[in-house]
């Protein structure tokens, strides 16, 4: 093996990782990036001889090198990809559990995955209880309650921020027998490394951050436990909720500088959480990043900056939130997060509005609320429009 290559793969930097894991240059053309391979046939040599890819909906070359990165950025060594993050969640659930299972899972989560808990998978006997998770005799109470199959947490969770201690929560469901499945979309391994506290499965909504240019959806299952992976592989072929090669090969360009962005990301909202909580007309502030964050202490321990996100309310509730979103001009009100642009979003009536007012309230998405995605841009301007939109109710 020569120096360049030994030296390659023993690097273990994170963004070394995040440029080369699972890939090579094409040995036959010298091409550094792995090409789409646009094909859903793969010519075989003899009945029952291929070289590992049959049919684009069980594997693709294009995607398996998205899996390869994904699973060495978060220290695994499985990675199934799905065509958005619900299909991933969709297929975790299939894969796992059976009429009359239980699942624990935060309370407060993106909507769609109660939606899918509550909408989807109820009448099909499986039950799921939403407990704040962060409170480890509530939690630690809800999975001794019925046998779990598995707890499922969001830290931090969209769009109130609140964090769960992974390695706790990690404790409390391996001694009732569960598995600990992380949804580390908001973060990143770049950010958190849900493996190194004891989680079972990391689930990415690709999406987001991992992609980070608004460009494709996408979803990702991880695993260290080879059952696991393959019960996720075969159950993702059964049901046709693989990735595309087009959008992996996006995401694969995207993924090597997500260490880069989700370092600017949280520099950014920091200077901007900073700007707004001193802000007079800001009533409420949530950043993990700051001293004033509630659980400041647990976001030092398990994550290694803020992240992107911000969750506000403002002076005058629902009414001056909504004329504030609809006020700003650089920052785009939109229903997503992760993206290189800053976005706006209302999670009351956009992406939590499915979920029921009382959980909703219970989980403390107000409906004055404001969630903030900072993005790449120079944070003077994002808080120069900040500005001029908070002076428009005054
Ligand atoms: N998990 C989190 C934390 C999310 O914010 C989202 C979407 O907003 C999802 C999962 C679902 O992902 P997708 O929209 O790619 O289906």
């Amino acid at each position: 093996m020569g120096t360049a290559v030994t030296q390659l793969v023993e690097a273990q930097s994170f963004d070394t990782l995040a440029l080369h894991a699972g890939t090579v240059a094409d040995p036959t053309t010298g091409a550094l990036l792995t090409p789409i391979y646009q094909t859903t046939t793969y010519r075989q040599e003899a009945v029952g001889k291929d070289k590992g890819f049959t049919y684009s909906r069980s594997a693709n070359p294009t995607v398996s090198a998205l899996e390869r990165r994904l699973a060495a950025l978060e220290g695994a060594d499985y990675c199934t990809c799905y065509a958005t993050g619900l299909a991933a969640t969709t297929v975790l659930c299939i894969a796992l559990l059976r009429a009359g299972d239980h699942v624990v899972a935060s309370q407060a989560v993106y909507g769609g995955t109660v939606r899918l808990f509550k909408q989807v998978l109820e009448p099909f006997g499986v039950t799921a209880d939403f407990v704040d998770t962060a409170d480890e005799a509530a939690l630690r109470e809800a999975v001794n309650a019925k046998p779990t199959r598995f707890v499922f947490i969001e830290t931090p969770a969209n769009p109130t921020l609140k964090l769960t201690d992974i390695e706790r929560a990690a404790k409390i469901a391996h001694e009732a027998g569960a598995l600990l499945v992380v949804d580390n979309t908001l973060l990143t391994p770049a950010l958190q490394r849900p493996f190194e506290l004891h989680a079972d499965i990391v689930l990415h909504s690709t999406t987001k951050f991992i992609e980070g240019h608004s460009a494709t959806v996408g979803g990702a299952l991880i695993t260290r436990d080879p059952e696991l992976h393959e019960r996720f592989a075969f159950t993702r072929n059964a049901i046709g909720a693989i990735q595309s090669p087009f959008p992996a090969w996006l995401t694969i360009q995207g993924v090597k500088t997500v260490g880069l962005r989700m370092g600017q990301h949280s520099a950014n909202a920091l200077r901007i959480a900073r700007f707004l909580e001193t802000h007079p007309r800001v009533t409420k502030l949530l950043y993990p990043g700051l001293e004033s964050f509630p659980q400041y202490e647990l976001a030092r321990k398990q994550q290694t900056a803020g992240g992107a996100l911000i969750a506000f309310e403002i002076e005058g509730g629902v009414d001056a939130g909504i004329q504030l979103m609809n006020s700003v001009q650089l920052c785009a009100l939109a229903e997503n997060l992760g993206s290189a642009e800053t976005l706006i979003t209302h999670p009351a009536s956009m992406t939590h509005a499915d979920v029921p007012t009382a959980q909703r309230q219970a989980a403390g998405i107000t409906d004055g609320l404001v969630r903030l995605s900072v993005g790449l841009e120079d944070p003077v301007d994002i808080i120069r429009d900040l500005s001029q939109a908070l002076k428009g109710g005054e």
